[in-house]
């Protein structure tokens, strides 16, 4: 979703960031609140720097029509007429309503959405397995396998006698199971899963793992007690989609619990905004957390990227500071530039005092 949009620059500060929920037949009405502010801003820039930001504005509008009919839960918008910007591109997931006009793109409203998780799903029972890929957009059905059981009145029929036919039932039960197995295997080599989801009767359950591929069974899985012959798909994409989300939470606890320890045992870290943007500025930072919406008032430098809390003057080139009404966003972008991890986390914990934390790659003091 980021990718091509961190490197859009825009000298004169006239690019528009705009992030917009689709609450349908209401975009209109958003845009339009959205972007007085861009409005009055303008009167700020010379004659083509005004006009610039003006015709974004009004390109802006005309785009609630589009946003409204292409779906989805929202949209972002980078735009500059002067540098040649225009990027309209549709959400998936929920972003807030912001806008931002600078001389780089403000990403922190994307970055903060989470990835959708993809997961393999499956409902299994004797007679019948269902397959079906989920993800950000929904679900997609892969394959509707059967097995033929036989015939119920099997006894004494043509020599077939009980136990022979249980045992051709149950063979054919394992073989749609290892068919299911290929399937998953073959859709989680694709695009790999995040997660595994499983849905059967509460028997059933391990006798469909045993036949799982080693490589599925290493996934997270959840596994859910279900009728298969009442399950309906979007109770289905909502048991996957809570899921996903436990599954993010626990991801955030592991992130959080293994700062805390490397700051516990004396590792190189920083805690709070200010010793991150010195440590950012030092590209001394592997992994930074940000609490949640956490947000900073901060300047930085747009010609050498310093960073910092206050000033008027970069320290290092002497350039005049900009400043940002969330330093964070860009303090993020600036770990990923030089090859670090920056995770939101959603989860309460000892990081919302002080909002920021990193672990850097060595000390910076
Ligand atoms: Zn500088």
């Amino acid at each position: 979703m980021i990718n091509g949009l961190s490197s859009l620059r825009s000298p004169g500060g006239t690019l528009i960031s705009l992030t917009v929920v689709r609450h349908p037949g209401a975009v209109r009405t958003s845009l339009t609140s959205l972007v007085r502010r861009v409005k009055e801003s303008a009167e700020a820039f010379d004659r083509s720097g005004a006009m610039s930001v003006r015709t974004d504005v009004a390109r802006i509008l005309e785009s609630a029509d589009e946003i409204e009919e292409q779906g989805g839960r929202g949209a972002a918008i980078f735009a500059s007429k002067q540098d040649g910007i225009w990027e309209l591109r549709h959400l998936e997931r929920e972003p807030g309503d912001r806008v931002h006009l600078s001389t780089r793109p403000y990403l922190r409203g994307l970055r903060a959405l989470p990835n959708p998780m993809r997961a393999g799903v499956t409902i299994v029972d004797h007679a019948a397995t269902k397959l079906w890929v989920a993800d950000g957009d929904g679900m997609q059905v892969v394959e509707k396998l059967t097995a033929s059981l036989g015939k119920p009145n099997y006894g004494g029929f043509e020599g077939y006698d009980e136990h022979t036919a249980q045992r051709r039932a149950d063979e054919a039960t394992t073989h749609m199971w290892r068919r299911a197995s290929d399937l998953l295997l073959a859709a989680h080599r694709e695009e790999a899963f995040d997660l595994l989801a499983i849905g059967a009767r509460e028997e059933t359950h391990g006798e469909f793992v045993n036949e799982l591929h080693d490589y599925l069974g290493r996934l997270p899985t959840h596994r859910f007690t279900v009728d298969p012959s009442t399950v309906n798909e979007s109770e289905l994409y909502k048991v996957v989609d809570d899921a996903a989300g436990d599954l993010r939470r626990q991801r955030d606890v592991v992130a959080i619990d293994a700062f805390l320890e490397a700051k516990g045992a004396g590792r190189p870290v920083t805690v709070g905004a200010l010793a991150t943007l010195e440590a950012i500025n030092a590209h001394a930072v592997e992994t930074m957390l940000v609490a949640g919406p956490y947000e900073r008032e901060g300047v930085r430098c747009d010609s050498c990227g310093w960073m910092a809390r206050s000033g008027t003057e970069c320290p290092l080139c002497g350039t005049e500071t900009i400043e940002e009404s969330d330093i964070i966003s860009f303090a993020m972008d600036a770990v990923i530039a030089s090859g670090g991890v920056v995770r939101q986390v959603r989860v309460a914990s000892q990081l919302d005092a002080d909002g920021v934390g990193a672990t850097l790659r060595f000390p910076i003091s």
